[in-house]
């Protein structure tokens, strides 16, 4: 099948990589030049790291790198693709625009898929001629490690769409969920929920960053605490999500934790600016950054 990826950083380089794992043929655009470049990087070392594992051989390295082509420009990326995965920035009014792009130059029959966390599918799918061929597919990060693959309906997607990206997810080791058009979809409507939850009970006092985080991981049995976790998705795309939450279902319940606001405001967006609710400047060494929450 000839896969187009649309946005190639976090999420777009991994599900390139996978699809190009599995033999198919994969088209990467990209606006940045340099964020193809680093995607290139990223997938080779990712699948360097599978080869010395013993995961995969050489050849299917070697294959795998030679399915993926890069572009910089959407139309020729897209002109003879079978499925468009979309995963650029989220941002409703650039998904709008590149849906509007994509519709305009795949071919007819193409199923244009959105990666995004969080914004709905069914307005996704109103800005192309073909709603009934539109679709959430959710992966999780890091996406050639995570099994999920949320598969969202919108309101006009088929069921002959529906089924056949179900198949094509099991087709490359995943394993899909299918789910409704509702904000944050099922993983986010329950995990920023609880990530937010931690966040107030900090900007409360309740406990520490630290403390928190053992209370989840020990007592829940979460690879992970919930404040590191937020971390590692980046704080900007929690509190979008939650505002995603708080304006589609208009339930005070989701509003964001003004602490998370203002981390934000000030820049402190988690791993990815090497501070959020830890400090990750110094190497291998992550402490909580507890002086801003006294
Ligand atoms: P990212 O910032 O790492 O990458 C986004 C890429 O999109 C960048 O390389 C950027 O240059 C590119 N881009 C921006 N405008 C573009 C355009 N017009 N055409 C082509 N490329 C363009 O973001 P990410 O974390 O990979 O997130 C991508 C999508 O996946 C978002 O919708 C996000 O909500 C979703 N998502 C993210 C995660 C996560 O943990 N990061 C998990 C699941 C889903």
């Amino acid at each position: 099948m000839r896969i187009t990826v649309i946005g190639s950083g976090t999420m777009g380089n991994g599900i390139a990589q996978v699809f190009a794992q599995y033999g198919h043929q994969v088209e990467l655009c990209d606006i940045s030049q340099q964020a193809l470049l680093r995607a290139m990087s990223t997938i080779t070392k990712n699948l360097d790291r599978m080869v010395s594992k013993g995961t995969i051989d050489e050849n299917t390295k070697t294959s795998a790198l030679s399915n993926i082509n890069t572009h910089t420009d959407i139309a020729p990326s897209v002109a003879q693709a079978d499925l468009v995965i979309e995963a650029a920035t989220e941002n409703l009014e650039l998904k709008l625009e590149l849906f509007q792009s994509m519709d305009r130059y795949a071919p007819p029959a193409a199923i244009l898929a959105t990666n995004t966390s969080s914004i709905s599918i069914t307005q996704i799918a109103g800005a192309t001629s073909r709603p009934e061929q539109v679709i959430g597919m959710h992966f999780m990060n890091p996406v050639p490690i995570m099994k999920l693959v949320e598969v969202i309906r919108g309101y006009s997607t088929t069921d002959e769409v529906c089924s056949q990206i179900m198949q094509l997810s099991k087709d490359i080791g995943k394993i899909p969920v299918e789910v409704n058009d509702y904000p944050g979809f099922v993983a986010n409507r329950i995990l920023m929920p609880m990530i937010n939850e931690s966040i107030y009970s900090l900007y409360e006092g309740v406990a520490g960053v630290k403390e928190i985080d053992t209370v989840m991981m020990l007592g829940m049995a979460h690879p992970m605490g919930p404040l590191a976790l937020a971390d590692f998705i980046g704080l900007d795309v929690c509190l979008a999500i939650m505002q995603v939450l708080h304006d589609g279902f208009g339930n005070p319940k989701y509003a964001p934790c003004p602490l998370l606001v203002k981390m934000v405001n000030a820049g402190k967006l988690g791993r990815k600016t090497k501070e959020g609710f830890y400090n990750y400047n110094v190497e291998g060494k992550n402490f909580p950054v507890s002086k801003q929450f006294s």
